[in-house]
Parts: structure tokens; C-alpha cells; sequence
């Protein structure tokens, strides 16, 4: 920690500005890089005694919190809006308000899915034999974390984690100090010291928590990190969960709701100012339909709120820093560049802040970045095909596999298109919203990872299952020294029991009813 005396130099701590205005919010000190083993040992040491305590001592612990999380509420929304640019209904509907049906979710499930499983056993094959399983935490969980939804995502692995009896070392995003610090405040008082280490600061900090003495890895964030953590984990054989980037296709087939369908795909692509790994990126929509929607979709972009004189109330907020505006202006330009028809132009707004005005275009050539690469900001394009074969050629036309929404009025033609499609979720008349269902898993394919998020299947990934089997059987079982005859005879007699037609099922049985007696013999009885 820097010193009165020694002021901390320019790499030593995060400036935070605001995304809104450019102005400086704050300096946080970054944690050293030396210090992460350190804390990586404190948190083992806490997570011992965390993981002796009940899963129903652990409930009340969260619950705790959880009031907590209630109570500070509103101030949770005003740092997300600070520090993040959002607007105070993206915070309040897609953070804060989630996040209180997660906790509610998890205190009452995980109890249920720790408890000890009863395995059942044929007692044909497996006589006098008993088998359960217990469910161990892994430990020590690196937890790593973006900034675009900065309480919400962390949110997913925190509660399960710790309610399985782990404990964390949490790096989330430079460019969302604040809000951890506030998130660490509100589940520091009822946790053991140091069971939840927060080390701010950026991929260097990253890298560190990576390296120390894990037992495994949470990570959301884009698909180049997400690489460079597996790499690094590799030679340990971790547990890795990687919840990466997304180029999320919309299909807006002949039969759609247009209404319906414009007015999703337009918030779906650029709420949260289009910086969701679920954002509509790619919209496909049959040519029967193709002028209507279009109209549609030009009159909503038209309505569209944003920019930095857009008052309290505004749909697009500004992106979170200069790097991602560069980044979605260059795909923007690229795009323009070609020709590309706009149905809405993009381009900075105002000097200050990260104001970026929509973008969509029609018809882009497939080759483009827009196309190609994740976009993480306001921006989509929408491409007339021929028919569902098409629609769903194209969409699967992509090294991600997120997730992809189809728009239809006949929802079993919707889920036959949803099958097709190679992606984590499918949502039929809907879009983007599915990672606040807590109980529904949120899982990636190719170059959107691997892991799940929400559900029992989350929590799979953060404990270790330990089967114990009990046997009150006296002498040797069947298949057990000696390998002689008697069994090679049985061995056979019952393969041919169990594939031989019903003519021959029983031609082995009287070498094997003679050697039956030498059998029970050799494996019952002392050792002579
Ligand atoms: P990022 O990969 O740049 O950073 C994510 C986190 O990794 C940050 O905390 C960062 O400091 C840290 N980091 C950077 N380098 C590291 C290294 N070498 N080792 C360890 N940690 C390192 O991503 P971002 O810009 O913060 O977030 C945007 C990306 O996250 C987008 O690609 C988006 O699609 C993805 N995302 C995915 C999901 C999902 O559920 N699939 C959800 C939200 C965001």
C-alpha cells in the first residue's frame, strides 16, 4: 500500500474517470503483485474452518449479506452508474435487482445440492454394498471478472462458491474498482477474515492470481484472456470454467411478431450500450419480411436515447473506456470504408466521455470485423436471406457460440430452429436477458469457452464429488484372484448369456454350472 511518504507511482494504482464525462472519479491503489501469494495463503488457511461449518451455517451467513446487498441497494446502483456510465435502469434491472433473486435462489438450492447423494446399486452385481457421495469445495478459486456487468457477473460465482464452502481470490476489472470495493464491503462482515481476497488491478494482478496456490478458475472475460489463462493452467491440470465473448446472431423469420421482433433486437444489441457478451450482433431476417422489419428497426433507432445531453433518462449510455471506443469506431470505419449501407451511422458524440452514437448496417460484406469479431458496443448488421437453411447456415457461421435468439410466431418452428443452432442458449421471441436466470445454465461453445454459469451445473464445477462405498461382504468377490479357469468359464457363459440369441443363450451353462463349485471355493475361505 503506498505511504504518505512515498507517494505510489503512476503503475501503482488505477485511475478511474468517468465514462459520462472524462473526469476523475477516484485513484484506487492496485494490490502489489508480490502480496497475491500471501493472500492466496490467508484465504486457504480461512477456508478450513468455512468448509468444517454447515451448509445451513453458511445460508445464514449469505442471507446476511444478502440484506445487506438489500439495503445498499441504490447505493450499488449509483457507483454502477458513476463509475460504469449506466443508466440507473440498466443498474437497478440488470444488476441489483438479479442479484437479490440469485441469493434468494442459491440459499435455498445449494442445500439441496450438497447434501450427501445415495448412489443406487444393483443388488445383483453389486451385492451388500452401499455407495453415496459427498461433496467436497475445491478450495481456493481464482475468481476473475469484466467490467460491463461488474456486480452481476461476479455475483454468479461468489454465492455458489462460497456457499460450497470455497474460498476466493477475486480480480475483477480495472475498469470497475469501485464497485468491487463496495461488493467486497457488503460480504466482508460476515465471512472469516480474509476467506474473500480482493486484489485490484489489471492483467498483471491477473496474472498473479492465476499463478499463486489455486485449486481452480472462474473466468469471464474475452476469448484472447480466456486462452492465455488456459496456457497458464495447463501444466496443473486446474478445474478451469471460461465464460468468453459472443458475435450473438438474431433470426427473424417470415412469420415473426415485427413489432416484437424489432423492439428486442434493437435493446438486444444495444443495451448496457451494446457491451453484453449476449448483445444481438448479427441479425438475419427472412426477405419476406426484410422491408417491414427494416422499417421498424430504422423507426426505433431513430427513438433511441444516448449521448451526453440526453438527460437523466437515456437508453445507450457511453462505453466504459477510449480503448473500446477505438475498437467499435474501427469496425464502424471499416465497414463505412466498404460501402457498407448504414441504417445508422455510428460516430462519436459530444467531446468528452465515450459517447457513441448506434450503428447498424444492411448487407455487410462477410469478410468485415463487424461481422467477424466481437463488437462490444453499439453496433449490429442485418443480412436478408432466403429461408430458415439459410438463416441458420449463417448463424452458425461464427467462431462463437453464445447464444442466438429466433423470431417466430410458431414456437415449435422455433425450437426446431433453436436445435439447429450451435450455441449455449436459444431464446424463441426473446434475447439476451437468460444469464439472470439463475436456475438455467449459461454456457458458451468454441471460442466462447467452456464452464457453465447458474444451475446446479455451476455448482458441480466448484465442488469435488468423493464417492464412498461400503460393503459388508465377507471373503473375495467373483472377479478377484485367482484368474483361472472357473472364472474364464463363468466369464463367458455369462457374455453369452447376455448377447446370444434366446436359441443359444444357455449353451454355456453346464461348463459353467461345473466350474461354479471350484469358484466359490476359490474365493471363499482363509488364505491357505
Ligand atoms: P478482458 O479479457 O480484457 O478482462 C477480463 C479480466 O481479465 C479483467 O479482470 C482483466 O484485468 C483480467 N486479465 C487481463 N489479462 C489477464 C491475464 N493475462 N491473466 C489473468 N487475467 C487477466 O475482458 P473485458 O474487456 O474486461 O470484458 C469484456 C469481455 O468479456 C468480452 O469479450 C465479453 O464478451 C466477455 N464477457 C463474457 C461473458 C459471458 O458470460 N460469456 C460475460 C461478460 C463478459
Amino acid at each position: 500500500m503506498p505511504t504518505e511518504t512515498s507517494p505510489p507511482a503512476a503503475s501503482d494504482v488505477i485511475t478511474v474517470r468517468s465514462p459520462r464525462d472524462g473526469s476523475v472519479l477516484a485513484e484506487v491503489a492496485k494490490t502489489p503483485v508480490a502480496e497475491v501469494a500471501a493472500l492466496a495463503a490467508r484465504a486457504k488457511e480461512a477456508q478450513r474452518a468455512w468448509a468444517e461449518a454447515t451448509v445451513a451455517g453458511r445460508v445464514l451467513k449469505l442471507k446476511s449479506i444478502r440484506h445487506r446487498w438489500a439495503e445498499r441497494g441504490a447505493e450499488i446502483a449509483a457507483v454502477l452508474m458513476r463509475e460504469g456510465g449506466k443508466s440507473e435502469a440498466e443498474a437497478l434491472t440488470s444488476e441489483v435487482l438479479p442479484s437479490l433473486n440469485l441469493f434468494d435462489y442459491w440459499c435455498k438450492a445449494a442445500p439441496g445440492f450438497l447434501a450427501r447423494e445415495k448412489v443406487a446399486l444393483d443388488p445383483l452385481n453389486f451385492p451388500k454394498k452401499r455407495g453415496f457421495v459427498d461433496y467436497e469445495p475445491l478450495g481456493l478459486i481464482a475468481l476473475v471478472t469484466p467490467w460491463n456487468y461488474p456486480a452481476s457477473i461476479p455475483l454468479r460465482a461468489l454465492v455458489p462458491a462460497l456457499l460450497a464452502g470455497n474460498a476466493l481470490l477475486w480480480k475483477p476489472s480495472e475498469f470497475s474498482p469501485l464497485t468491487s470495493k463496495l461488493i467486497h464491503e457488503i460480504f466482508a462482515p460476515d465471512l472469516p477474515e480474509g476467506l474473500l481476497a480482493l486484489v485490484l488491478g489489471d492483467g498483471a494482478q491477473g496474472a498473479a492470481v492465476i499463478d499463486a496456490d489455486i485449486d481452480g478458475v472462474s473466468f469471464t472475460g474475452s476469448a484472447a484472456t480466456g486462452r492465455s489463462i488456459a496456457k497458464r493452467t495447463a501444466e496443473r491440470l486446474l478445474p478451469v470454467s471460461l465464460e468468453l465473448g459472443g458475435k450473438n446472431a438474431a433470426l427473424v423469420l417470415d412469420d415473426a411478431d415485427l413489432d416484437r421482433a424489432s423492439a428486442g433486437v434493437v435493446w438486444g444489441a444495444l443495451a448496457n450500450g451494446g457491451q453484453n457478451c449476449a448483445a444481438v450482433s448479427r441479425v438475419f431476417v427472412q426477405r419476406a419480411v426484410a422491408a417491414d422489419f427494416e422499417k421498424r428497426v430504422r423507426a426505433r433507432l431513430a427513438k433511441v436515447r444516448t449521448g451526453p445531453d440526453a438527460g437523466e433518462f437515456f437508453d445507450v449510455g457511453p462505453l466504459i473506456s477510449a480503448r473500446q471506443m477505438e475498437r467499435v469506431a474501427a469496425q464502424v470505419d471499416e465497414a463505412t470504408a466498404a460501402g457498407t449501407e448504414a441504417m445508422a451511422p455510428g460516430g462519436r458524440k459530444g467531446d468528452a466521455g465515450q459517447w457513441y452514437a448506434p450503428a447498424a448496417f444492411k448487407a455487410p460484406g462477410e469478410a468485415l470485423a463487424i461481422v467477424r469479431e466481437e463488437t462490444f458496443g453499439p453496433a449490429f448488421t442485418m443480412t436478408v436471406v432466403e429461408d430458415e437453411a439459410e438463416a441458420v447456415r449463417r448463424a452458425n457461421d461464427s467462431e462463437y457460440g453464445l447464444s442466438a435468439s429466433v423470431w417466430t410466431r410458431d414456437l415449435a418452428r422455433g425450437e426446431r430452429v433453436a436445435k439447429r443452432l450451435d450455441v449455449g442458449t436459444v431464446t424463441v421471441n426473446n434475447t439476451s436477458f437468460t444469464p439472470v436466470i439463475t436456475n438455467a445454465p449459461w454456457s458458451g461453445r468454441r471460442s466462447s469457452g467452456h464452464g457453465t454459469t447458474n444451475s446446479h451445473r455451476a455448482l458441480a464445477e466448484m465442488v469435488k464429488p468423493r464417492f464412498i462405498l461400503l460393503d459388508w461382504n465377507k471373503g473375495s468377490e467373483f472377479w478377484w484372484f485367482p484368474h483361472d479357469e472357473s472364472l474364464v468359464t463363468l466369464a463367458r457363459g455369462l457374455l453369452r448369456f447376455l448377447t446370444a440369441g434366446l436359441a443359444n443363450k444357455w449353451a454355456g451353462l453346464p461348463a459353467a454350472l461345473k466350474l461354479l463349485p471350484a469358484r466359490i471355493k476359490a474365493i471363499s475361505g482363509p488364505v491357505e
